[in-house]
């Protein structure tokens, strides 16, 4: 479980690092360098500058601050020869960055005093940077905080991905319905990144493999172009830049101009179409399948780009490629960068000429692998026919490795269940290849992100590699960057805090703990409460804007914000609400705590169910927002189009945080550590990080309801039966037949027959089995709220007691256990 040994987490002051603030810049310079960039590369003098030129300017003053500083971390790192952290990952949910810059180089003050004479507000110019949301939720989400982190703890550290034209899309909601539309977040240009043509790289896909006396050779059908570009990710104190690297792809011969000449305009045209297509857009789908062919060629794309590079980089500086793993530790966020480990083998044995084995040897030793889930419907495995004929190398060396596995499993005495589970190739039906169990494999460390999650890693999907390779698994739960999710998000909670115990908890967050003595301060509990209601009269003008729908700031906001998925269970929030609503009208005399039910997430679009539920939300939320029996004690919300800026907004202002997964099936939620670090009180289940969340602030601090991981596999294995479940409870009953008969869609009083019908049939998420016990709970959190008193001491105990789960810590453990660079 938890390791015992401390890890450093504080924030060391490197010699770099930039000064306090009582010696910051003054405004003179970054006011120069605006003016500057705004003349001489935007190209408008003062007058004729437009807002957005003004926002583009600022970028690039802050730009060539941050260059000095990047050029410096990398030429510390080459004289240094120290190793490199490489974070492979397809997804970066990184959203805005200029609030970042701003912040970790300790501009804010300086940089507003200079806009204002220019007649702006940061915050203004801040509105008009597009949100990069190149990742779907949590996994993406992590790896953007992991590199703030890194480059916090001074760790050189390169982020690998793909530069989508199109990331995640934007959420609109008509008539209650999710529509999807493209975001197009570059289409202004994007000031932060720049251009590198000259590092590109040829990757291949297709043909055929040649094989002779002296080697292997690999004749692709078909070559792209992947080249880079870099954004600079700047450190807490501006410790270290960083670098995030995005390939983009382009064709060898963008132009076939014979075809051209022979007037096949189209097919002169295909390679770079074909190429485009490579970059086009992000696969929306979060713990859920994406199984089509471009989603494979994405994956090699950027994993054969990543790879190329990193050999390069290895090769330019040390020449013997033996070094790789003293030198570079790389990191596979997920399965989906999984065939870097037969990418670095081939590179290894057909170009460097080194045996299979030390091939395999070396490779193990450079790379870590990071799980994620452990739902089997997003456990990526592709056909062996489409694998192989995309990648036919490769599947030959994921074949050699599968033979040595399978033989240590022999070797070892397994059986042939076991050898058949631990095999890199699903021979069940149409053969697939695994890609867990290729990353598994190839990696010396196979993380967890929570505690509960890595137990369930050992027991479930790995127990036979597990069991075969006992030293491979291991855990770091995960974490959020403080700089984003206290510090910019919430300006007016960090400034009391830096009151009441100094700013030690800026470099420390465990130093939060200090609050922990003061929660029964009626003063600081006033001062916080007050913050916290600024915020929510801040969201509340928002939620106005976005929706139309007025909701009061001294209501209590319950807020639910995250994807779209059965597992995670705004269906049992739902219910709860229905069954809240009935409550309220049958006995109106009661003393009902008035309630704000905030939603938001997106939904994958091939996800029949999820889109579904956010029609559900969105009709109840009609019906009860209009009804004047239930008016000033209940509102329901759906705000659309959740992304990281929008997260910024609600966390702050959240009273209530909904964790509520069927116990087991989140590996650990980030957004819950959000919640808790900004004074929000958490009604959860004992699932993912919740589980430590609870063991750090104290069971008398947050509300835990529901069944443990274990007894819902245990009712999953002795037969569950959820009609009985739901006729035996008068309240959820009533709610069900409520929805299910059309209450809340008089228009088509069918359209959640089928979703009710499924939580009498099987209710695989154990909605009606925990029904009883989240309502319980609520009236629970209803009783904590009318004791303000109480309620703001856990607050507090809440913000004190999370200041562990920053990713600063998370990047600790990886550096120190995994990765050997600390
Ligand atoms: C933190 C975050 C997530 C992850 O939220 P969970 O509740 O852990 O699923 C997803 N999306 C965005 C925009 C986030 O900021």
């Amino acid at each position: 479980m938890i390791r015992g040994a401390t890890v450093r987490t504080r924030i060391s002051n490197h010699v770099t690092t930039l000064s306090r603030p009582n010696d910051r810049p003054g405004n003179d310079e970054i006011d120069a360098l605006i003016i500057d960039a705004l003349r001489h590369r935007v190209g408008k003098d003062e007058r004729a500058a437009k807002p957005h030129d003004w926002y583009t300017a600022t970028v690039y003053a802050l730009r060539d601050k941050v260059i000095d500083r990047w050029m410096e971390s990398t030429r510390r790192t080459y004289a240094d020869g120290a190793k490199r952290v490489y974070y492979l990952s397809l997804e970066f949910l990184i959203g805005r960055l200029l609030r970042d810059a701003v912040n970790n180089l300790d501009l804010t003050g300086a940089l507003e005093r200079a806009l204002r004479t220019h007649g702006f507000e940061l915050a203004e110019l801040e509105e008009l940077e597009p949100d990069a949301a190149l990742g779907n939720g949590g996994l993406g989400r992590l790896a953007a905080c992991f590199m703030e982190s890194l480059a916090s703890l001074d760790i050189p550290a390169y982020g690998y991905g793909i530069r989508y034209v199109n990331g995640m899309f934007r959420q609109r909601i008509d008539e209650g319905w999710q529509v999807e539309l493209p975001e197009t977040w570059l289409s202004h240009g994007n000031p932060w990144e720049f251009d590198r043509r000259e590092s590109a790289y040829r990757i291949g896909f297709g043909g055929e493999v040649i094989s002779d006396g002296d080697g292997v050779e690999w004749h692709p059908a078909e070559e792209v172009e992947a080249s880079a570009v870099d954004t600079p990710v700047v450190g807490w104190r501006g410790a270290r830049v960083n670098t995030l690297r995005l390939w983009t792809a382009n064709a060898l011969d963008p132009i076939k101009l014979d075809a051209f000449n022979a007037g096949d305009h189209v097919g002169a045209l295909e390679g770079e179409a074909r190429a485009a297509s490579l970059v086009r857009v992000l696969y929306p789908a979060d713990s859920h399948k994406a199984g089509q062919e471009l989603r494979l060629r994405q994956e090699y794309f950027f994993s054969a780009a990543s790879i190329q590079d990193i050999i390069r980089r290895h090769m330019q500086f040390h020449e013997d490629i033996r070094t790789l793993p003293d030198k570079a530790a790389i990191q596979l966020n997920d399965t989906h960068p999984a065939v870097a480990v037969a990418e670095i083998i081939r590179l290894l044995v057909d170009e460097h000429g080194l045996e299979f084995d030390e091939a395999l040897d070396i490779t193990r030793r450079t790379v870590g692998y990071t799980n994620h889930t452990l739902l089997p419907e997003a456990l990526e495995s592709w056909p062996l026919p489409l694998f192989e004929r995309l990648l036919p190398r490769h599947m030959q060396i994921i074949y050699a490795l599968n033979s040595r596995v399978l033989r240590d499993a022999r070797k070892a005495g397994m059986d042939d269940p076991a050898v058949a589970a631990i095999s890199l190739i699903d021979e069940g039906g149409d053969r697939r290849v695994r890609m867990a169990n290729l990353a598994f494999t190839g990696a010396h460390s196979v993380n967890g992100v929570a505690a509960l999650h890595t137990e369930l890693m050992k027991q479930t999907v790995f127990h036979d590699l597990h069991t075969l390779y006992p030293e491979k698994i291991n855990n770091k739960t995960n974490g959020v960057t403080p700089r984003r999710w206290l510090m910019q998000c919430n300006p007016g909670l960090t400034g009391v805090i830096r009151d009441a115990i100094g700013d030690g908890f800026m470099d420390d967050t465990t130093q939060l703990e200090k609050l922990n003595k003061l929660a029964g301060d009626a003063a600081l509990q006033e001062r916080i409460a007050e913050v916290k209601r600024a915020n929510k009269v801040a969201l509340a003008g928002h939620i106005k804007e976005l929706t139309g729908i007025r909701v009061d700031p001294d209501a209590m906001f319950d807020v639910q914000i995250k994807r779209i998925h059965e597992y995670k269970r705004q269906l049992l929030n739902l219910i709860e609400t229905v069954a809240l609503y009935d409550q309220i009208r049958s006995h109106p005399e009661k003393d009902w705590v008035p309630r704000v039910k905030i939603f938001g997430g997106k939904a994958a679009p091939s996800y029949h169910n999820a889109k579904l539920i956010i029609k559900l939300a969105n009709d109840i939320a009609r019906r009860i927002n209009s009804d004047p029996s239930v008016s000033g004690l209940l509102k329901v919300v759906f705000v659309p189009n959740y992304n990281v800026t929008l997260a910024e907004r609600i966390i702050p202002a959240s009273d209530l945080s909904e964790q509520i997964s069927t116990a087991g099936m989140e590996a650990s939620g980030t957004g819950n550590m959000k919640f808790a670090l900004n004074g929000a009180l958490t009604i959860g289940t004992l699932d993912g990080a919740n589980i430590e969340i609870k063991d750090r602030v104290g069971d008398e601090n947050i509300v835990i309801f529901g069944m443990t991981a274990e007894e819902v596999a245990e009712k999953r294995a002795n037969g569950y039966n959820p009609r009985a479940v739901i006729e035996g409870s008068p309240e959820l009953r009533q709610a069900v037949e409520g929805i299910a008969g059309g209450v809340f869609s008089p228009d088509d009083k069918d359209r959640y027959k089928d979703l009710m019908g499924g939580l009498y049939d099987s209710d695989w998420f154990m909605v009606a089995a925990d029904f009883d016990a989240y309502a319980a709970a609520q009236r629970d959190v209803d009783a904590r709220w009318r004791d303000p008193a109480g309620w703001r001491k856990a607050a507090i105990h809440n913000i004190a007691n999370v200041g562990w789960f920053s990713s600063d810590r998370t990047i600790s453990e990886y550096a120190r256990d995994i990765w050997g660079v600390l």
